[in-house]
C-alpha cells in the first residue's frame, strides 16, 4: 500500500529517547520527485527501502538497512543534553507512557545541505545525535547514549550530487515509533544496493523468510 496522498506525521527516536524526531509529510503533490525513479514512472518521495549496502549492514548490526528516504525539511528533532545529571533529573519527572515536552528544531536549522550536520549548533553539540562519517560527505547519525542508529545525511555542493537533487534525510526504519510503523505503508518497496547483498539476506527479503523456524518469542516452543 503506497503512502497515503492527504499530509501525515509519523514520529520516532532513539532507545533512551533523549532524541526524538518528528517527520511531516506533505500532501502528494508537494511531494518531490524521487530521483531514482524513471520517467516512466515517476514516484514521489518519502519511500520506504531496504538497502543491502555494505555501510548499512554494519551501521544497523543487522543482516540489511531498512529506510525511509525523506525531505530534510519535513524532518524536526527534539533533543536532550547528554548531561548525565540532567537526563537523571528528567526521569524522575517521567512517568511509564508519559509523554515529555518536545522542543521541535526544524530539521534544516541541524543539517547544511553542502557541509553536512551543523555541529557548531550548541542545541546539536550538546545532544547525544553524533556522527559518523562513512564517506566525506555521507554522515551516519547515531545516540552517543544509548547507541541507535538514527539516520544518514548526504550532503556535497550542488555540483557533485545527482542532478534533480534536494536536501534529503533519510531515518532507519525501525526506530520510527511502533503505532507508526505498524502501518502497510511502511512496508519496504524498493531494494537496494543488491550486488553488495548476502546472498541468505537477499533470500529473506524475497521469499519472506519462508522455511525459517519462526518463534513467537526467543526460544521453541513444545
Ligand atoms: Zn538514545
Ligand atoms: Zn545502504
Amino acid at each position: 500500500m503506497p503512502f497515503p496522498p492527504e499530509p501525515f506525521t509519523y514520529h520516532g527516536g532513539c532507545n533512551c529517547r533523549s532524541i526524538r524526531y518528528r517527520i511531516a509529510v506533505p500532501a502528494e503533490m508537494s511531494r518531490p520527485l524521487n530521483i531514482y525513479g524513471t520517467s516512466a514512472a515517476p514516484e514521489r518521495l518519502p519511500m520506504s527501502v531496504i538497502c543491502q549496502c555494505n555501510d548499512c549492514r554494519r551501521t544497523h548490526g543487522q543482516a540489511f538497512g531498512f529506510a525511509l528516504i525523506n525531505v530534510l525539511s519535513w524532518a524536526s528533532f527534539s533533543l536532550r543534553s547528554q548531561s548525565e545529571e540532567e537526563r537523571k533529573e528528567e526521569h524522575k519527572e517521567e512517568k511509564v507512557g508519559e509523554e515529555r515536552q518536545e522542543d521541535w528544531i526544524p530539521a534544516p536549522a541541524l543539517f547544511d545541505a553542502t557541509t553536512g550536520p551543523r555541529l557548531d549548533v550548541p542545541v546539536l553539540k550538546d545532544s547525544t545525535l553524533k556522527f559518523f562519517r562513512s564517506s566525506p560527505n555521507r554522515a551516519r547519525g547515531f545516540c552517543s547514549n544509548c547507541g541507535t542508529p538514527l539516520c544518514y545525511f548526504a550532503f556535497a555542493t550542488p555540483d557533485k550530487l545527482p542532478e534533480g537533487w534536494y536536501p534529503q534525510l533519510d531515518i532507519w526504519a525501525g526506530t520510527v515509533d511502533r503505532g507508526d510503523l505498524e502501518k502497510e505503508w511502511f512496508r519496504p518497496e524498493r531494494e537496494l544496493w543488491t550486488d553488495f547483498g548476502l546472498e541468505w539476506g537477499m533470500g529473506i527479503t524475497k521469499k519472506g523468510a519462508s522455511g525459517v523456524t519462526r518463534c513467537r518469542r526467543y526460544k521453541l516452543e513444545d
